[in-house]
């Protein structure tokens, strides 16, 4: 190992658990408006099996918009190519629930990693699946090989509460043909999909086979295609943080995706996944202390895709 992942790791933790926390947390879920702010979990997992994890990494949190990764990777895996057809792999420059560019682009979204696009990935998976709920978490206790992970269905029904903006999205979409079911299952989907639970222990393990060319790192059976994970990493990277994607490729320099639970999961290709929770976010809607951390990480390890 060139790096000494651990001593870099509690030593970016004491750094910053001791400093500012900036931000808020986010109130229209209420259901998540109370969690505490000092929470601060950090795991690290690589290809050789070394792992390390800092603080909450092992308490449970809402993934929220990091189960556009996983929704996005199942319809992927069954679709194929077509896929692209109807959301497209553009970085959006806009807010995650921002609705302006779906006039001009004839309810196309510009990536699945903005609610729009992850409205049309449930639509299609209410269309290929007989059970998606199901199907959603069985492929992430597959891949995180871990039983006991499931939706929050309190989470869920308290977004759905305040969830006028992607109702009209989702309806919006429609009106372009682009959502073939009920705007109301579609939803339903979607806010069961974001309220999922997982720790940071959790989410680096899953996400470890993007790391491995899709391989499954245990076993070396393929989970995705090298191509396509190869275009997954792609658009983590270019997409991943909405309009903030071009700030963490040039701060943190790693493929990634942030929720507003206050993860963010990052890989780098061929060697490891990471994975840091604080709940405060920054105007953009991700952690402030994961993308301190994460910038500080890949300074003090010298390692990045660039
Ligand atoms: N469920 C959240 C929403 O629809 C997910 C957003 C996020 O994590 N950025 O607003």
């Amino acid at each position: 190992m060139k790096n000494n992942y651990q001593q870099i790791i509690s030593s970016i933790y004491s750094e910053i658990v001791s400093g500012e926390n900036l931000g808020e947390i986010p109130n229209y879920i209420s259901e998540l408006a109370n969690i505490s702010d000092h929470k601060f979990g950090v795991a690290f997992l690589d290809l050789n099996n070394n792992s390390f994890g800092k603080g909450d990494f092992q308490e449970k949190f809402s993934i929220q918009s990091i189960s556009k990764v996983f929704s996005l990777i199942l319809v992927y895996k069954n679709l194929g190519e077509k896929l692209w057809k109807r959301v497209d792999v553009e970085p959006s420059g806009n807010a995650f629930n921002s609705l302006v560019q779906l006039e001009a682009d004839n309810g196309i979204p510009r990536n699945p990693f903005i609610n729009a696009g992850a409205l049309v990935i449930c639509d299609i998976m209410l269309e290929i699946f007989e059970n998606p709920k199901n199907e959603m978490l069985n492929f992430i206790r597959e891949i995180s090989q871990h039983e006991n992970i499931n939706f929050n269905t309190k989470v869920a029904s308290s977004e759905e509460k305040n969830g006028f903006r992607n109702a009209a999205m989702c309806n919006y979409m429609k009106s372009f043909g682009n959502i073939k079911n009920k705007p109301e299952d579609v939803l339903d989907l979607y806010y069961h999909i974001c309220s999922i639970e997982m720790t940071c222990e959790n989410l680096s393990k899953s996400c470890l086979f993007l790391a491995n060319g899709g391989k499954n790192p245990k076993n070396n059976e393929t989970i995705l295609s090298s191509s396509k994970t190869k275009r997954i990493n792609a658009i983590m990277l270019t997409c991943g943080f909405y309009d903030e994607s071009g700030e963490f490729s040039f701060r943190v320099g790693l493929p990634g995706k942030s929720g507003v639970g206050g993860g963010i999961v990052a890989l780098f290709p061929y060697h490891y996944c990471i994975t840091v929770w604080s709940p405060k976010l920054n105007l953009k809607g991700n952690s402030f202390r994961g993308m301190k951390f994460l910038e500080e990480f890949t300074t003090q390890t010298g390692e990045s895709i660039f």
